[in-house]
């Protein structure tokens, strides 16, 4: 039978770290918040091969006395906590003071600290749970801790370490987690010696979060505040053109501290119900405050869920501040801006006339491929009514393309009588299947009632759509550059591009460091052949530098979809001919959901006859 013994503190540790430590961001996670409630106003945090050769965290905090030393690397003891009532009451980011303890168990770890007011400082370190001497060190006032070859005893954790890349990416969010609600801080990132984040203290919330969201999602922000009794929320929710496919992008602080909490995350999809298509996320930005004694921390091991006293009233808060908001505030005429400062750039309409044919050329060879291939082959040969002559070329290619059109679509504007469902000769006019108003918006009769269609956000779908398609059936075409480009790119940018170059390559946009912050690309998407190379890149990384992780190829590829369908598509303010309005309802049906752009905007809102009728009083 075998005997029950006692565990040795080494092995009681190397349990521990299981739960505390469970990848290099989880160091990172547990020296950050240390510094931070150390009260440092600098933390900089260093790491390389994604941390698991070495993670070093350097802080301006209060340090640790030199006697004190192997204390804070012993289990169970910490600073921050004294008595049990203590526990229900944290007001510190850590407070189970286990965590140098576990790390110190798996790596070799050296701390080197100085009190504000010593001399010197004293230095201690670690190896596999092995302590060394505290001795005399020359050091700044303030903590250095110095984690290297984590895991070099616990072969079977090293094993499960992924590849660098993926290891930054989750170190970056685990930056990102502790950064984004603390702007006084100022906090640096570097991997590998490249700088990835640089956030300089500031008294501004969205400038931090602009720093670390992108800009896209910085100027898309809207407060939102509100107070009942002891519980505060204030914070931004994105516009609901701001989104994404997971809802990795919603943050939420509970008294500074980042937690996961599935009933709040719920409040937020309901508060944007209606806003964005199914399977889209909101993006959100907030901080929870409440006394201490309302929420018991200490129900997780790295305390990333907690328990709230009541959780409903939390619930309807949250919902109730956002919807209030959303309410009050015109997301619509913030629609119609973001459509004017068009973020792609296509300002000049010569540049965005060539981009449409670009991608038009290029998108085209495809067509036929998926397109179904019995009625519409037969009929778009012979008779399509549409073409004017044998070739289809010489209609306006340059915004839509008259071979992609299939034969008009029953559903579409099913008109009855007055609109003819081909183009029509009056007089010599060509009358279209919809009214074009203000060069935006075309209003056309639907089976049962009238639909006002967003004539930007209609053709984006459309060319997002069938952009989507052609690049289901292979690799991203790319072309290579006679002569190389170099492209200065902001320092986390840059690094940020290095870290993601397989992805990217992956997507035809090769390219190579090139000292400092240039970047140089040797080749691009075939399809955006005319746009300014360092305008995609920008494009691309914004999105991708959102959150510093890794975003899996497919949020990419989506990214990269948007970018072009967004510069091709004909703009809010463009004439159209009667010809492309036609040609643009024809295409409709080629989206799968019509009645969202790919930034979840509606493309078209449809007035029943019925609720006309209402309207005028006729019923
Ligand atoms: P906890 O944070 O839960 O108390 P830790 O194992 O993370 O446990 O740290 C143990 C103790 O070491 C802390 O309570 C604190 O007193 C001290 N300490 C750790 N890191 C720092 C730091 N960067 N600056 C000052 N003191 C620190
Ligand atoms: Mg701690």
């Amino acid at each position: 039978m075998p005997s029950i013994h006692k565990l040795s503190q080494s092995l009681i540790n190397k349990i521990a770290a299981g739960e505390v430590i469970e990848r290099p961001a989880s160091v990172v996670k547990e020296l950050m918040e240390n510094a931070v409630d150390a009260g440092a106003t600098r933390v900089d945090v260093s790491v390389t091969a994604g941390g698991s050769d070495m993670i070093r965290i350097v802080d301006n905090g209060y340090g640790i006395e030199p006697e004190q030393l192997p204390l804070a690397i012993a289990s169970h003891a910490t600073s921050k906590l004294n008595t049990a009532d203590d526990l229900f009451s944290v007001g510190t980011l850590g407070f189970r003071g286990e965590a140098l303890a576990s790390i110190a168990e798996i790596s070799r770890l050296s701390i080197r600290s100085r009190t504000a007011d010593a001399p010197g400082g004293a230095e201690i370190e670690v190896v596999g749970g092995e302590v060394s001497e505290v001795t005399p060190c020359g050091c700044p006032p303030g903590t250095a801790i110095e984690v290297r070859n984590l895991f070099y005893n616990t072969p079977v954790r090293r094993k499960f370490l992924k590849k660098p890349q993926t290891e930054l990416g989750h170190i970056s969010e685990a930056f990102t987690r502790i950064a984004l609600p603390l702007p006084s801080v100022h906090f640096t990132l570097r991997h590998n010696d490249r700088l990835i984040f640089d956030l300089p203290a500031t008294t501004s919330w969205p400038e931090r979060i602009g720093k670390i969201l992108g800009k896209q999602i910085a100027a898309a922000l809207i407060p939102v505040e509100s107070e009942d009794g002891d519980i505060r929320i204030a914070g931004y929710a994105a516009h609901p053109g701001q989104n994404r496919s997971n809802n990795r992008m919603q943050y939420v602080f509970l008294n500074g501290r980042h937690i996961r909490d599935r009933s709040l995350q719920h409040a937020l999809g309901e508060a944007y119900r209606g806003m964005l298509m199914t399977g889209r996320y909101p993006i959100a930005v907030l901080a929870l405050e409440m006394p201490v004694e309302m929420v018991d921390v200490n129900v997780h091991p790295t305390k990333l869920e907690v328990r709230f006293q009541d959780s409903g009233r939390i619930y309807s808060q949250l919902l109730s501040t956002l919807r209030t908001k959303f309410l009050s505030s015109d997301l619509t005429t913030q629609v119609e801006t973001s459509d004017e400062s068009d973020p792609s750039g296509a300002h000049d309409d010569q540049e965005a006339d060539r981009i449409r044919q670009q991608v038009v050329d290029w998108a085209k060879g495809e067509v036929d491929a998926w397109r179904p291939a019995s009625e519409g082959e037969a009929e778009s040969e012979s008779s399509t009514p549409f073409r004017s002559g044998p070739s289809p070329a010489p209609l306006s290619l340059n915004r839509l393309d008259r071979s992609w059109v299939e034969p008009a679509d029953e559903e579409l504007p099913s008109t009855g009588e007055p609109v003819p469902s081909g183009p029509s000769a009056v007089g010599g006019y060509r009358i279209a299947k919809a009214l074009q108003i203000h060069n935006r918006y075309l209003v056309s009769e639907s089976r049962d009632g009238v639909m006002i269609i967003d004539q930007h956000a209609l053709h984006e779908r459309i060319l997002y759509e069938q952009l989507r398609r052609r690049i289901e059936e292979g690799p991203v075409e790319s072309q290579s550059l006679l002569v190389p480009e170099p492209v200065d790119l902001p320092t986390a940018e840059a690094a940020a591009a290095m870290e993601h170059q397989e992805l990217l390559a992956t997507l035809g946009l090769r390219i190579e460091p090139f000292g400092g912050d240039t970047i140089l690309v040797s080749s691009y998407p075939a399809m955006l052949s005319s746009v300014s190379v360092s305008e995609v890149l920008r494009g691309l990384l914004e999105p991708l530098m959102a959150g510093g992780k890794a975003p899996d190829s497919r949020d990419m590829l989506d990214e990269l979809l948007n970018t072009i369908a967004c510069k091709a598509a004909v703009k809010a303010g463009d004439y159209l001919t009667p010809d492309e309005i036609d040609s643009l309802l024809d295409q409709r049906h080629l989206v799968d959901d019509p009645h969202h752009c790919p930034h979840g905007r509606p493309t078209a809102l449809v007035f029943s006859r019925e609720e006309l009728d209402k309207k005028f009083k006729r019923i």
